[in-house]
């Protein structure tokens, strides 16, 4: 409480604008803190990982995703655009956002029709999530995060967009969240590189990881199929815990993103990942780069941000529907 206080007064130092703190702040350029705008919407300031971009998010996990350099934000995926408007900027370890957009931003919270149009059929985020307790925590769990192909194998490309190259911020920005989280978030790539599967498997196994995801974007001949699936292996007494997480994944996303739900399925080709993995796993398909829509959204690092915190909460609530604790660690909190 009184760090937020010192670090707010700060910024306003920084700025050399007004001292009556508390309430607005609005520089002459029509500019407002974001720590300031967050506590007006009674949001939370998340990071992403990325200097320049944050997630604000609500308690019912409604978000906002600023981008320094922007004239637009994400509202649950959603993009606000104000081409008159000054960009978001940076100012010391806040960002100033321009004050249209906060008022754009409380009109879309407190649900008045505002710009752009929500996509025609947007999925019921489901309700079963709000029950579900939320308490349990995740620290000193160990999950392994796999960004799907990787150096010599581009996954899917379209439209010059390489699923590798979408997988891999995607996968960044959940390890990121979950380290934040007390999670030891395993990474199997970092970089632009190819492990082998095999090597992908026997990093969780090694490791004795808790969970395995793996992220991938999807591509079909029908080039309206959107939206997000996963896969999880059924057999066995690790089956029924992988359809679990894989469920929970999908409905995460779903409810950041509004994206088609396209669901969470038997694995029926064998998938190396899946069958080998000791431990429960999944494998998510974020959205389609086949889908032209779909793949603007997936390049976006505010869109992916929303991707990364939907896999989180779905961890979250996997973890508290299956009273889930770190290997080898019994009746500790
Ligand atoms: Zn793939």
């Amino acid at each position: 409480m009184s760090r937020g206080l010192v670090t707010g007064l700060s910024i306003l130092l920084l700025l050399g604008a007004c001292t009556h703190a508390e309430r607005t702040t609005i520089n002459s350029d029509g500019l407002r803190p974001l720590r300031e705008v967050a506590r007006s919407l009674a949001m939370t300031v998340k990071p992403t990982g990325f200097p320049k971009d944050r997630l604000l998010v609500d308690r019912d996990g409604r978000s906002f995703y600023v981008m320094a350099g922007k004239s637009y934000y994400r509202f649950m995926g959603d993009r606000r655009q104000f081409p008159g408007a000054a960009g978001i900027r940076v100012a010391g370890k806040d960002l100033l956002i321009p004050n249209e957009m906060v008022v754009a931003m409380k009109r879309d919270l407190h649900g008045a029709s505002v710009a752009a149009p929500t996509p025609a059929p947007t999925p019921t985020p489901t309700p079963a999530r709000e029950s579900a307790p939320k308490t349990r925590s995740l620290k000193g769990l160990k999950i392994v995060i796999d960004a799907g192909h990787g150096g010599k194998d581009p996954g899917a490309v379209q439209g010059g967009v390489y699923e590798k190259n979408v997988v891999l911020p995607i996968a960044r920005r959940t390890i990121h969240e979950l380290k934040s989280l007390g999670v030891e978030a395993i990474a199997t790539r970092t970089g632009d590189t190819y492990p082998s599967l095999d090597a992908r498997v026997a990093l969780a196994n090694r490791r004795r990881a808790d969970l395995f995801l793996s992220i991938h974007a999807d591509s079909a001949s029908r080039r309206s199929a959107s939206g997000v699936g996963a896969f999880f292996r059924a057999d066995g007494a690790r089956g029924r815990q992988s359809r679990k997480l894989a469920v929970a994944v999908v409905d995460g996303i779903m409810a950041r993103t509004g994206a088609n739900n396209r669901r969470a399925r038997a694995d029926s080709r064998g998938l190396r990942v899946l069958r080998n993995t000791r431990m429960p796993a999944a494998l998510i398909e974020v959205g389609f780069l086949t889908n032209a829509a779909e793949r603007r959204r997936l390049i976006d690092p505010g869109y992916q941000s929303q991707i990364a915190q939907g896999i989180v909460d779905g961890i979250k609530s996997y973890v508290a529907a299956t009273a889930l604790r770190p290997t080898g660690i019994t009746g500790a909190r």
